[in-house]
């Protein structure tokens, strides 16, 4: 028999996972098994595809098999919060959980998804939000967890700008007295701009296809553009921002650096980071 990537595996290996469905697509158990092996742990990282309705019974399952932690992805993430007995205050405030911690036999829920881009933009030029003003493209998930990081993290203003009111206002409520509601106009006098909507993900944005998330002419040099979408790894809104002189970054700092925090919540070892991220780029 020959050794392979996995000859080290064995009855004694601690497992992890990431819940959701779809879920072959995941990075998730591939950044977190290239710090395992980084750090010389007999850990290992896997996916299972788990239905929409099945959040209890995964949950349960997974810790009756000594599961150790959990990445929790779409469609599961609200109801985990729903579900865990207990969630940090963060979690607990999103009502999303996307990592589940072994804590003394039952699960915690924690979220890493804001604090993974805010890593993500440190790691990346230095950018903090701390006396920014920022600004957030849509109100969904992942616009939310943005939002309340970047209040946590000393915004002075976090503008949610989003194509329905009525999930900007609660969107931007998470952001406490920095949040308020915008216009896309908004966006000239903001150093961030997050687009955390799908628009961008598929051919034709921008040349008959949906609109741009915020119209490319308005954004300038001496701004930071992210677009939480990192496949394709640069969509036409970020080749047009580019272009306008931002600086300009896709969401695959969020994706490396909440799962570097998952595993921080995990293990409490100081995570890879750059195993990480060269990873990632390579695939
Ligand atoms: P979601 O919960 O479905 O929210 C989507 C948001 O986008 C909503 O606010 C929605 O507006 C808005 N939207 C959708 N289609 C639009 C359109 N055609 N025009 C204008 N607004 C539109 O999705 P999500 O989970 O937050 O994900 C949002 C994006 O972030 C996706 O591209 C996803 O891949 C990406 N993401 C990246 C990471 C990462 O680690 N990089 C993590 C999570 C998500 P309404 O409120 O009006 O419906």
């Amino acid at each position: 028999m020959t050794a392979g990537p996995l000859a080290g595996l064995s009855a004694a290996t601690t497992v992890v996972g990431v819940i959701g469905d779809p879920v072959a697509h995941s990075l998730s158990p591939y950044l977190h098994n290239t710090a395992f092996a980084e750090l010389g742990l007999d850990w290992v990282s896997v996916g299972f595809r788990v239905e929409a309705g099945r959040t209890a019974e995964a949950l349960v399952g997974a810790r009756a098999l000594g599961v150790r932690g959990l990445s929790v992805t779409m469609p599961h993430k609200d109801e985990a919060a729903r579900l865990v007995p207990q969630c940090s205050p963060l979690a607990s405030r999103l009502g999303a959980v996307n990592c589940l911690v072994d804590a003394g036999g039952a699960w915690r829920g924690e979220n890493t998804d804001g604090a993974g881009l805010v890593a993500a933009l440190r790691h990346r030029d230095g950018f903090t939000p701390a006396g920014r003003r920022c600004l957030v493209v849509g109100a969904g998930g992942a616009a939310r967890a943005v939002i309340a990081a970047l209040a946590d993290a000393g915004a002075t203003e976090v503008i949610v700008v989003n194509r329905t009111p009525d999930r900007a206002a609660a969107a931007l409520a998470l952001a406490g007295a920095v949040g308020r509601a915008g216009i896309p106009a908004d966006v000239a006098s903001c150093d961030l701009v997050v687009n955390a909507t799908p628009v961008g993900m598929g051919a034709g944005t921008g040349a008959g296809g949906p609109p741009w998330p915020i119209d490319p002419a308005l954004l300038h040099a001496g701004q930071t553009v992210v677009d939480l979408i990192y496949h394709p790894s640069e969509t036409p809104w970020m080749a047009a921002a580019r272009a306008q002189g931002a600086s300009v970054a896709n969401g695959l700092g969020m994706l490396v650096h909440q799962a570097a925090l998952q595993l921080v919540a995990w293990t409490g070892l100081e995570p890879p980071v750059e195993a990480m991220w060269a990873a990632a780029r390579d695939r």
